[in-house]
């Protein structure tokens, strides 16, 4: 079996993707209750106990809500970078697994990457995953795009990419001074533009799939994101929203 994923959902009430090879299903983040959490899935052909590991990439709440719940009613481990399982919310868990977000690690037949990036959390990480040659990156929650992140996302054959925010819409939209600045921030969120420039930075003709990520519903909307982002990256066919109610369904890296 090929490389595949999913999401559950992405935006900021709630991000949760699947990861899955032949001998293998990951979780990266869990921003759901257990019960939202369990719908999602089974709409995905899974139940929580097909889940061979959790991996969390930071400890805000729309990535981190369902983790502890979800590892202790089923027994899940979780993997975390040290400043990550700070969070009191990782306390009690069955199985932690620290890991070193400077070493790459294998779940069962996934390699996992883990990627430092300027984000306001403890000690966030995103990942790029491994499997048959094939490489899929997912990569939310980041302010800035730093050379490292150029480079550990060249050679991706999928890519899941923030573009949460238009910074005219943010400008004029609800939020207050304080968080229109921490969104906009070094450590905050990309914006479509930032998105953007990243695909231009790396070898994007590669990817089967482009999923735009965790997309504000109060600071951007669908064809802001989508023109920023066909500016460069012209195959509107392999172009995908991951939706914050409805998932993306399977796509195969093959
Ligand atoms: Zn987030
Ligand atoms: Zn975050």
């Amino acid at each position: 079996m090929a490389l595949q994923f999913a999401s559950l959902g992405s935006g900021s009430k709630g991000n949760a993707t699947l990861v899955k090879s032949e001998n293998c299903l990951l979780l990266v983040d869990c921003g759901f209750t257990i019960k939202e959490t369990e719908r999602r899935l089974a709409l995905l052909g899974h139940q929580p106990g097909d889940i061979s590991a959790v991996l969390v990439t930071h400890e805000h709440s729309d990535h981190s809500k369902g983790v502890g719940p979800l590892a202790r009613k089923y027994r899940l481990p979780v993997y975390f970078t040290h400043g990550t399982g700070q969070y009191d919310g990782f306390k009690k868990l069955p199985a932690p697994a620290l890991i070193n977000c400077h070493r790459p690690f294998t779940i069962e037949d996934i390699e996992c990457v883990p990627v430092a990036v300027p984000h306001d959390a403890r000690e966030p990480c995103q990942f790029v995953f491994r499997h048959g040659g094939k490489q899929l990156g997912i990569l939310t929650d980041l302010g800035s795009i730093t050379p490292f992140v150029i480079d550990c996302y060249q050679h991706c054959d999928a890519l899941m990419l923030e573009c949460n925010h238009d910074p005219r819409m943010l400008s004029m939209g609800p939020y207050p001074p304080q968080l229109k600045l921490r969104v906009g921030g070094q450590w905050g969120h990309l914006s479509n533009q930032q998105a953007a420039n990243l695909l231009r930075s790396i070898e994007h003709q590669r990817l089967q799939h482009l999923v735009i990520s965790h997309i504000s519903e109060q600071n951007n909307c669908e064809e802001l994101a989508r023109e920023a982002i066909e500016d460069v990256y012209r195959r509107s066919d392999t172009l995908i929203l991951a939706d914050q109610q409805l998932g993306v369904d399977w796509l195969q890296v093959c």
